[in-house]
């Protein structure tokens, strides 16, 4: 039941957090109704037609809400109370690296001198922002330990794709054809999907017993017919690939490339390179790394840095210092082209600089340093509740098994992580990665106090008692937050896009 919102205050079944029913922005609309009030100038209005040419006139009216802005703010700062945000509470959302973004970086981003600028205006009138991304370029490569990087791609995924035509552009200008791209079997999603859009096919090796990449196996798939790995290191079992020079050596060997999958790079800033590893590709998720908005925050950046041999095939125009020592855009010699328009998502970009300076060097290495602290203290507190799947150090995150409570109570990862919900935090990632059984990823981040992860390893203890004594409670939760269990095959099935709301 839907009930409509009173002008001016709360929807009036909703109570102002928790459960109840917040009609759509569509639902609440009143034929003519408007946001805003102004004055009379009594000048004439021009008709639209004198405005715009009439090819380009809609004649069809856009079905948008008409709200006051009292009752539109209220919709939004209504629904803005049912999340749970990195602002409200831990969010040890595992790979995600969701880790609290400071509040400079929003300050940077709101100067008038950066987001007022259009991205079409000529490279004269917008050196400082040029400036800006070569300066961001520079940084990013030292963090990685490459020779040059494009800042275009939008996320992660976005940079796999980019950094696979980057691989597929250096063996074509060889004029060598190669087939397979090598993921081990505990990789993200992204990655063989990145592989399929980029052309080629995936060949999966799998983990051996330490939750590593088995190099026997990784060499028994070797030929002149692959193209490069794909890897992440740390992996994502959030644990350091000890071999990872003796694999680089493998690969390169039979002349294929080294893929750095960075979202895990938070546990290594300032500490080891994937460049000084081997790798010839690296893509970066700002937001993760480096603290920029995540998910519904806003849009993403993955910047992907290559090595010197790499460097004439990014994608441009790419922001350049010119000889004359002048800033501008220089598109590269054998260059993929775009993969994003103008300039990436350039706000994002200009945050991720500031926290990389306001870190400086050694403030990023203690980030990485306190990233891994937190998870293995967490690794080690849980440890009599939730064993871990691989029982050694981990890195910034710990994959944790709740394989025993479903044996032992018919209780599921997913129903102990609706629970903690429950209790004020965000829950973990789970069954990924889905080499383990009931896989609980945990992701504390630097950002998250030693209070705060001894709150919640207590919960978790609590929510162990609960799966023993009273299972129901935890296989039912959540009950107390707005939204309980859906149905998350119907959920991904039947799409209900809020436009079609105006016509129901
Ligand atoms: C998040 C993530 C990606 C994809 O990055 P997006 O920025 O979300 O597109 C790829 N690989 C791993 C291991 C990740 O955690």
């Amino acid at each position: 039941m839907v009930t409509k919102a009173q002008p001016g205050g709360r929807a009036s079944s909703a109570p102002l957090l928790g459960n109840g029913t917040e009609p759509t922005i569509f639902e609440m609309s009143v034929a003519g109704r408007t946001a805003y009030q102004l004055r009379s100038t009594h000048v004439p209005a021009t008709p639209l037609h004198d405005l715009v040419p009439a090819a380009h006139l809609n004649e069809q009216v856009v079905p948008l809400a008409e709200v006051s802005e009292r009752d539109l703010v209220a919709h939004f700062t209504r629904l803005s109370h049912r999340q749970f945000a990195v602002d409200l509470g831990a969010y040890p959302l595992g790979s995600c690296t969701m880790k609290y973004n400071p509040k400079f970086c929003d300050a940077v981003a709101a100067d008038p001198g950066l987001n007022s600028v259009h991205p079409g205006a000529p490279a004269a009138l917008t050196q400082g922002w040029i400036r800006l991304m070569v300066d961001l370029e520079e940084k990013l490569c030292e963090v990685t330990g490459m020779a040059a990087a494009t800042l275009q791609p939008a996320a992660g995924a976005a940079g796999e794709l980019t950094g696979l035509l980057l691989m597929r552009a250096y063996h074509e200008a060889r004029g060598d054809v190669r087939k397979r791209i090598i993921i081990p079997d505990s990789a993200h999603g992204t990655n063989p999907a990145s592989v399929t859009l980029g052309g080629y096919e995936v060949t999966t090796i799998p983990s051996d017993d330490r939750g590593l990449v088995d190099l026997e196996a990784l060499k028994s798939v070797l030929g002149p017919d692959v193209a490069g790995i794909m890897l992440t290191n740390p992996n994502t079992v959030g644990l350091f690939e000890e071999e990872i020079t003796e694999i680089a050596a493998a690969v390169h060997d039979v002349g294929g490339l080294l893929y750095y999958d960075g979202a895990n790079l938070n546990a290594i800033l300032g500490v080891v390179r994937p460049g000084d590893m081997g790798f010839d590709i690296v893509h970066m998720n700002l937001h993760k790394t480096f603290a920029t908005p995540h998910g519904g925050g806003g849009p993403g950046a993955g910047p992907v840095a290559v090595a010197a041999r790499l460097a004439e095939y990014l994608p441009g125009p790419k922001a350049t210092k010119l000889a004359d020592g002048t800033y501008g855009w220089v598109k590269p010699a054998s260059s993929i082209g775009r993969v994003h328009g103008w300039h990436g998502n350039a706000m994002v970009l200009a945050r991720a600089l500031a926290y990389i300076d306001v870190h400086g060097g050694d403030g990023l290495t203690r980030v990485a340093q306190h990233a891994v602290l937190n998870a293995n203290w967490l690794r080690q507190r849980l440890s009599a509740v939730l064993p871990a799947a691989y029982d050694r150090p981990c890195m910034h995150e710990c994959v944790l098994t709740a394989s025993g409570f479903k044996h032992d109570h018919s209780v599921k990862a997913l129903d102990l992580a609706k629970r903690l919900m429950e209790k004020g935090f965000h829950a973990p990632t789970v069954y990924f990665p889905l080499i383990v059984d009931e896989a609980l990823m945990f992701e504390p981040t630097e950002t998250e106090s030693l209070q705060t992860l001894e709150a919640m390893a207590q919960a978790l203890e609590e929510i162990a008692i609960e799966a023993a004594t009273t299972p129901d409670l935890v296989r039912n939760a959540p009950t107390a937050t707005p939204v309980s269990r859906v149905d998350e095959a119907r959920a991904a099935r039947q799409l209900i896009p809020t436009e079609d709301a105006a016509q129901r």
